[in-house]
């Protein structure tokens, strides 16, 4: 079976719409994200307007605040420290990367962390590492809902992760854990990572490598949830090869039209959510 990335987010975001109707009849209000883009960044530019175009369909109030690329790391935490104190903004997201002046870290832990619709915030990550209530990256949170459209209770199977990143494999690993799963995180530094693979009844690839996944790498029956986005020739492909997988396994996210679409799905869910829990 092919998952049908597009799909699954448009009913997602039809539930959403619906909810924020509900709400805005019930309270007069509806939820807002901000967006702070600076640069000039092609793909960053293509996402926020992705993003931008995405809430305003569902009922979301959407501003993007642009910024030249020189702008002070200051004039930029006053602005979050601004849009802390909104009672209009539910959520706050600032498009990464960032230049080089400005520090990552320092930007994110500026967010507060009931508007943080990235669930970057080290407060996020501690919550959801210790299993408390937390906002969830988007991507992870989009993988976990794909998975569970295919079989609903993950208990004792086996997760393998590919990659350790904040935004994908930590996160990853800690919503399938909170699934019961057993959890392996592979890595660059994993000594037999197709040995590693070939374990999974679920298959998350986050890695950033063209095709790296191969079918001889996978279990039959399993689940293969493609996170990775890379460009070859001219055409995005995934981190799974996806011809000589799709055939082996039970279920199979494509690139493009699998995971992508449930990110954008995903932040818009977080943004109601940081909504409600005002
Ligand atoms: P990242 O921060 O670069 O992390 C990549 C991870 O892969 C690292 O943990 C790295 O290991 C591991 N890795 C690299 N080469 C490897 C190899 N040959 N074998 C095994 N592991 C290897 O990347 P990311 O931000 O998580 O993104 C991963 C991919 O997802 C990218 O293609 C990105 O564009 C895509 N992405 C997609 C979406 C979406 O919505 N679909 C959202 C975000 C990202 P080390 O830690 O040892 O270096």
């Amino acid at each position: 079976m092919i998952i049908d990335g597009k799909k699954e987010a448009a009913l997602l975001r039809e539930e959403i719409k619906k909810e924020i109707l509900l709400l805005k009849e019930k309270t007069k209000k509806v939820p807002g994200l901000s967006v702070i883009l600076i640069g000039d960044f092609t793909p960053s530019q293509i996402y926020v307007k992705n993003k931008e175009k995405n809430s305003k369909e569902v009922g979301i109030n959407s501003e993007v605040i642009k910024y030249p690329k020189d702008i002070t790391e200051q004039e930029v935490l006053n602005k979050i420290k601004e849009l802390n104190n909104n009672p209009e903004v539910s959520g706050i997201l600032v498009q990464l990367p960032l230049p080089k002046h400005i520090n990552k870290e320092k930007i994110i832990n500026a967010i507060h962390p009931k508007k943080d619709v990235d669930g970057f915030n080290p407060i996020n990550v501690g919550n959801l590492a210790s299993g408390y209530d937390a906002i969830i990256p988007c991507t992870p949170l989009g993988c976990l809902y794909l998975i569970k459209k295919i079989e609903k209770n993950l208990s004792g199977k086996h997760a393998v992760i590919i990659g350790r990143s904040n935004l994908n494999g930590k996160p990853m690993a800690q919503l399938l854990l909170r699934e019961n799963c057993t959890v392996t995180i592979v890595h660059s530094k994993t000594k037999d990572l197709k040995a590693e693979c070939q374990k999974a009844d679920i298959l998350v690839a986050a890695v950033g490598k063209a095709n790296l996944v191969k079918g001889d790498w996978v279990k039959k029956d399993s689940i293969i949830i493609d996170v990775g986005i890379n460009k070859v020739e001219e055409k995005i492909v995934g981190d799974v090869d996806f011809e000589s997988v799709k055939e082996k396994v039970k279920a199979i996210t494509p690139v493009p039209g699998g995971v992508g679409p449930m990110t954008i799905a995903c932040l818009l869910k977080n943004t109601l959510e940081c909504f409600k829990a005002r």
